[in-house]
């Protein structure tokens, strides 16, 4: 139905009800793309944990303060990170939700520090973004006036808030 491009970079992995897990050929990466298109605001797919653990690893999602999930459906471990984001996985509602509007055939990715308080392996960002933020750290070691500019996790948004609590006292 979408004319969008089919990029020869890419292999398709799997299709699924509303994405397509695609490989880029060239760096081996495994990403997540929409086979149809999103408004702002709408729920892509509800997820839940397949396991829980009480310390993040590359895969997890944080929910609370000691509970990070692996993410069920297991393909959603695939949604990549970017300074521009398009989805969110609301750790309130646990639906992974659209953030801005997304075309069919776009590839669905998330803000690391929106859902992580304190990640396990920072890492440079190769996004290419104008507002690309670089390092990647937790939302813990990212400044506040980037957290600012993201839609955060309910979860995030407390510890933020809890954290300036706490620097305002020392
Ligand atoms: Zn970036």
């Amino acid at each position: 139905m979408s004319s969008s491009q089919q990029s020869n970079e890419f292999i398709v992995i799997s299709q699924q009800e509303h994405c397509i897990v695609k490989q880029n050929k060239e760096n081996n990466q495994y990403g997540l793309f929409a086979n149809t298109s999103f408004k702002a605001g709408s729920t892509i797919v509800a997820f839940n944990a397949s396991k829980i653990v009480d310390t993040p690893n590359y895969l997890t999602v944080q929910v609370s303060e000691h509970k990070h999930i692996h993410l069920f459906p297991e393909y959603l471990q695939y949604v990549n990170h970017c300074c521009e984001p398009n989805v969110l996985f609301n750790t309130t509602t646990m639906q992974l939700e659209c953030i801005s509007d997304i075309e069919a055939g776009e590839e669905l990715r998330f803000f690391y520090p929106a859902t992580e308080w304190r990640i396990s392996q920072q890492f440079i960002c190769n996004c290419g973004k104008p507002s690309c933020v670089g390092l990647i750290q937790g939302a813990a070691d990212t400044p506040t006036e980037v957290l600012n500019k993201y839609k955060l996790t309910d979860f995030i948004k407390s510890m933020a808030a809890r954290y300036k609590a706490f620097l305002l006292m020392l």
